[in-house]
């Protein structure tokens, strides 16, 4: 870290320590996709595996020096926090878009952790995946949301350099709020040619990761070479008894945030 990160962390990362967990990237023990519990020392969590499998494209044709992942969901997740259900960053990633009554001090603690990721772990995306990042997309919203997403005002903290792109939500969504939660690109919309192009595919929080798994694909079937999902918060949910005791476990949500603790690899900044 040079001196100017240096003192952007000592300033904002007091307003976030007490709330943000940094997620943990254990192999065998946390999916190496989302970062939720596995269970038998498995390297993706079922929904992961199941969502990575079956969208494998066996062989595609390009021109030599042309390497297409073979896999067509997202080639990195990269979750900045863990959001337990119950406590306070779970809290703030509801709250800052309440449709009534929106919370300024949720919104200021997602801004200043996306603000902390970008001063200090943008380039780790581009060195991990191999390629600069070029666009972004946000994800919509697949609830019928009107007007600005909150989501938007966040994004402003992200790289100017990403060019952004517009996705859309694909209309005559199914009624059914679960059918929506399914991993399909059919459910968003896309007008433009991301060919050759590595797209950041913001999104506020990750449960299942159907919804951006699902746009991760759209934005492939447009060309787009890469794409990595950026998610302010990793969902666990302790009804699960599987959750509950990788949380005990671990003693989560694990304080205070450090910011030194690169949310791409779960440790030190690839190099
Ligand atoms: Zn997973
Ligand atoms: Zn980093």
């Amino acid at each position: 870290m040079n001196e100017a990160q240096q003192q952007l962390v000592s300033r904002l990362q007091p307003l976030i320590a007490g709330v943000m967990a940094n997620p943990l990237r254990l192999p065998g023990i946390t999916c190496s996709i989302c970062t939720r519990e596995v269970q038998n020392g498995d390297l993706r969590c079922r929904r992961c595996n199941n969502d990575y499998e079956s969208n494998a494209v066996p062989f595609e044709f390009g021109p030599p020096g042309y390497q297409p992942s073979p896999y067509r969901t997202a080639d990195l997740v990269v979750p900045l926090s863990y959001a337990l259900k119950g406590h306070q960053a779970y809290t703030d990633l509801l709250q800052y878009k309440d449709t009534y009554s929106p919370s300024k001090a949720a919104l200021d603690r997602l801004s200043v952790l996306t603000a902390l990721f970008q001063a200090c772990h943008t380039w780790c995306i581009d060195r991990l995946v191999g390629r600069l990042v070029t666009d972004l997309a946000i994800l919509p919203s697949l609830q019928g949301r009107q007007g600005l997403h909150p989501l938007e005002e966040i994004a402003q903290y992200l790289p100017r350099a990403w060019r952004r792109i517009q996705l859309a939500a694909a209309p005559n969504l199914p009624s059914d709020s679960n059918a929506r939660r399914q991993t399909n690109p059919a459910f968003f919309h896309n007008t433009e040619n991301l060919h050759g192009r590595h797209v950041v595919l913001f999104d506020d929080t990750w449960v299942t990761g159907g919804h951006a798994q699902g746009a991760a694909l759209t934005l492939r079937n447009a060309g787009a070479a890469r794409v990595t999902i950026l998610t302010l918060g990793r969902c666990l949910d302790s009804s699960w008894p599987e959750t509950a005791s990788f949380i005990r476990r671990f003693n989560l949500p694990m304080k205070p945030y450090d910011v030194a603790v690169c949310p791409v690899t779960g440790g030190t900044c690839p190099g």
